[in-house]
């Protein structure tokens, strides 16, 4: 695996990785810069393509193994761009069918379906995928596959929150937790993800009214960063929050004793709010099959745990066994309303925080 010389220029102008920025800047300067001459050489697609070319968000450490384990297997290398998603859109956009890029990657379904939505991924019918990646965790036309779950549930302090008190998200709007709930900010997609489920399931009335309870609760203004959510629970300006279970599992794996605690929500009723980081091939990819061939063995048991504990999350694939802190978690119901939703109803999410004073 190498990365792109382009890739690695981005890497020093963008001053945070993209999955830990909020505020999702499509026109960032650094895009602009980024030249292809890297790819010029490049042969002309083969029946054995040699090379693949991955349009990314997620952080290099987290997928660079992985592709060199595929590169060791296969003698194919697998090359990476990695911006923002919004850039990488933008890109994919711009870039029509000159696109050099096989794979787009990045997390939630919001910005996947976004991508689809806009016509850069190709369906594609994979027996092999659609096994692998259960039907709610993947687009229904096969135009993007969930290839990690990640879990966005209540966390709380242990001392000053009694588990008993726990239920759902819907119920952190009631008045027990007046001032005392820390929230990230709305324009995370995370959020808009959650909220467009939440519509899905009570309608745009009554989710509105539990926004608003949300708003009403909070203990300080909403926060940049799951991380920082969390940090405040500990440090006492809160006591319970909504995060990804992966940023307190990073809190857990460096200090077994830090003092906040997940708890799963909406066991009784719809189950947790999950959401994936996934993949699709490119509506113009120049080696389309072979792009097919790596999200298939992505979704492989031979992959899907390594991927999934990278970045501390679950495997997609249910045949895979979570490792670790993340099964210690113990297990726990899904939400399994369709992944898609998150998506059709995101500007409808956007609107309604906006209008329930949620920042
Ligand atoms: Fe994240």
């Amino acid at each position: 695996m190498r990365i792109l010389l382009s890739a690695l220029l981005l890497a020093l102008v963008t001053a945070c990785g993209p999955e830990s920025s909020d505020t999702s800047t499509p026109e960032t300067a650094a895009s602009e810069s980024v030249e292809d001459e890297s790819l010029e050489t490049a042969e002309p697609a083969a029946a054995e393509p040699a090379r693949l070319v991955v349009y990314t968000s997620r952080q290099p450490h987290l997928i660079e193994p992985l592709f060199n384990r595929y590169t060791e297997q296969t003698g194919i290398d697998v090359d990476y761009i990695n911006d923002n998603e919004a850039a990488l859109i933008e890109r994919l956009d711009a870039e029509g069918s000159e696109t050099v890029a096989d794979v787009f990657m990045t997390v939630d379904a919001g910005n996947l379906w976004h991508a689809a939505e806009r016509g850069l991924l190709l369906p594609i019918d994979s027996e092999s995928l659609n096994a692998a990646v259960p039907k709610a965790l993947r687009d229904d036309q096969g135009r993007w596959f969930g290839l990690s779950v990640r879990a966005r549930t209540i966390v709380y302090h242990p001392e000053r929150v009694d588990a008993e008190a726990l239920s759902t998200y819907e119920a952190l709007a009631g008045e027990a937790w007046d001032g005392r709930l820390c929230l990230r900010t709305s324009q995370k997609v995370y959020n808009q993800s959650l909220v467009a489920m939440l519509i899905e399931q009570h309608g745009e009335a009554n989710t509105e009214e539990i926004v608003r309870g949300w708003v009403d609760n909070l203990a300080t203004e909403p926060f940049s960063s799951d991380t920082r959510l969390i940090e405040a629970i500990e440090a006492g300006q809160c006591d319970v929050g909504i995060v990804n279970s992966y940023y307190l599992g990073r809190k857990l794996v460096e200090d077994a004793d830090y003092p906040v605690t997940l708890f799963w929500a909406n066991q009784e009723t719809t189950g947790t709010h999950v959401n994936v980081s996934g993949a699709g091939v490119t509506r113009h990819a120049p080696r389309p099959e072979a792009a097919r061939a790596l999200l298939e063995w992505l979704a492989s048991p031979e992959a899907q745990a390594e991927f999934a504990q990278n970045n501390l999350e679950f495997p997609v694939n249910p045949n895979v066994e979570p490792r670790g802190i993340v099964k210690e978690w113990g297990e726990f119901r899904a939400d399994d309303t369709p992944l898609q939703i998150a998506g059709e109803r995101q500007a409808q999410a956007v609107r309604l925080m906006d209008r329930a004073g949620y920042r």
